[in-house]
Order: structure tokens, then C-alpha cells, then sequence
């Protein structure tokens, strides 16, 4: 699983919320890749509230 986020990206902090191993917040969302495996479910419901769809996952 590939996840990207967009400069669409408002910095809402939704997806850190969510999960916090994956996402971090800096001038936008930061992905931690490296943690991306085993937390499939929770990118995919963080992708799933971000306000603005700015998380991409492939
Ligand atoms: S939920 Fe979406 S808008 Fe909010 S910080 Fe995450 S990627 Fe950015």
C-alpha cells in the first residue's frame, strides 16, 4: 500500500487523530511509511475523514 498526502492538505490534524504512527503534522500531513504495513484499516479510515481528501492511497 502506497499513501500520499496532497498540498490540499489543511494540517486539520484529523489523520494523526486517527493514527498517529502513520501521520504526523508539520506544515501538512507527513507519512511515516516505514508504518504504513500492519496499519492498513486505520489509513484507510483516516483517508476516509480527512476534510478535504487530501490522503491517496494506492
Ligand atoms: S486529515 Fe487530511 S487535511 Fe487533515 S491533516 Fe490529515 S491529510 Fe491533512
Amino acid at each position: 500500500m502506497k499513501v500520499t498526502v496532497e498540498d490540499s492538505c489543511i494540517a486539520c490534524g484529523a489523520c494523526e487523530s486517527i493514527c498517529d504512527a502513520v501521520f504526523s503534522i508539520d506544515d501538512k500531513a507527513v507519512v511515516n511509511e516505514a508504518a504504513v504495513a500492519g496499519n492498513e484499516d486505520a489509513v484507510k479510515e483516516a483517508a476516509d475523514a480527512c476534510p478535504v481528501s487530501a490522503i491517496v492511497v494506492e
